[in-house]
């Protein structure tokens, strides 16, 4: 921490905060200028408020050095974090990225599941997502099929081999979840229900938090930083669109920008959701290259095999020829994005 005091600050207030740190077990080393002085501070633990030192007579400015996110940040983990399946597929670092694709709620027709685990897994996606608990914004729309739902995503993944996405809402449901999934996904409307991403901690599977419709950056990493610091290093985290103020022509402002950000200031890797991040089909495409070459390590998107029927989201999923069409466009981008060559294993 960089404390800079007010020009005019008296060599008595200088002290009172010297030893009011050094009472609290912190180093302090002080730069004396002609105009300024900065007090440097120094220490294993911060154990001292930066907003009551700022509000402390003789202060100018207060500037953190060290981020609340310390698991999730680069500067304690400079490596890529990679997460590897059973299976062998890895997400994160170098690493191709992976395609999530599946319908936005796991519905009674497991014939038309089937339909997408199978065109899913002929386009070379390595997981299938689709939600068995969901959260509605109203109480009045389909909340789900629950533990049918996961058992529908698991026969799904014993007929095609894919790995299997699906949200938890509720620490009740962890365990239940856990014996059918491979990732448990934290939806957008939970980043900050602590309670979750603590249990969330104690468990072994890999978690995938998508970024809240107002959570700054910092607090999306803050919510990764509860799971790693409870016990799960596997995190992965999900840009899927912000509020904006426009939502005549897109649901959210899919921030790409989040995704150079998150890589350079932490070692997890993230992917990009371009469905529920614009609200609409014809968007998944342009916006899902924007994020491969923006460097997101996936791409997750809404497809349905009768979109216009569906239980929720039909407007931003692609039925299944424009599924193929799009998938075919952006594994040629994969293609060509040289991931250091480890692309072209
Ligand atoms: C979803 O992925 O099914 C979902 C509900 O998304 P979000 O939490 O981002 O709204
Ligand atoms: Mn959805």
């Amino acid at each position: 921490m960089i404390i800079v005091m007010e020009h005019n600050a008296t060599q008595q207030q200088l002290d009172r905060i010297l030893k009011y740190i050094d009472d609290r077990g912190m180093k302090t080393h002080v730069n004396k200028g002609d105009v300024l002085n900065v007090i440097a501070v120094f220490g294993d633990k911060l154990t001292i408020n930066p907003e009551t030192i700022s509000a402390m007579d003789g202060v100018a400015a207060v500037k953190k050095i060290q981020e609340p996110y310390k698991l999730v940040s680069r500067q304690a983990h400079p490596e890529d974090t990679v997460i590897e399946f059973p299976n062998g597929v890895k997400i994160g670092g170098l690493e191709r990225p992976v395609l999530m694709v599946g319908p936005c709620s796991v519905e009674k027709d497991y014939e038309g599941l089937l339909q997408i685990a199978r065109a899913a897994k002929e386009m070379g996606c390595q997981f299938l997502r689709g939600g068995a608990f969901k959260p509605r914004t109203s109480p009045y729309d389909f909340q789900g099929l629950e533990e049918k739902g996961l058992q529908y995503l698991a026969k799904a993944r014993q007929e095609t081999g894919l790995l299997i996405v699906t949200e938890v809402m509720d620490t009740m449901d962890i365990s239940l979840i856990c014996k059918y999934a491979d990732i448990l996904q934290v939806g957008a409307r939970n980043i900050q229900n602590f309670k979750l991403l603590k249990a969330l901690g104690r468990i072994k599977k890999p978690v995938m938090i998508k970024r809240g419709p107002a959570a700054t950056i910092k607090e999306f990493l803050l919510a990764a930083e509860y799971v790693v610091s409870n016990g799960n290093d596997n995190v992965i985290l999900c840009e899927r669109g912000i509020r904006g103020f426009d939502s005549e022509f897109s649901r959210n402002v899919l921030d790409i920008t989040a995704v150079p950000i998150i890589r350079k200031y932490s070692h997890l890797p993230v992917i990009v959701d371009p469905s529920h991040g614009t609200g609409k089909r014809y968007l998944i495409e342009p916006m899902g290259k924007a994020a491969l070459v923006a460097g997101a390590h996936g791409l997750m998107y809404e497809i349905h095999q009768d979109p216009d029927n569906a239980m929720s989201d039909g407007a931003q999923s692609l039925n299944l020829d424009q599924f193929r069409e799009v998938t075919r466009s952006l594994n040629k981008l994969i293609g060509r994005i040289d991931y250091d060559n480890k692309n072209s294993k």
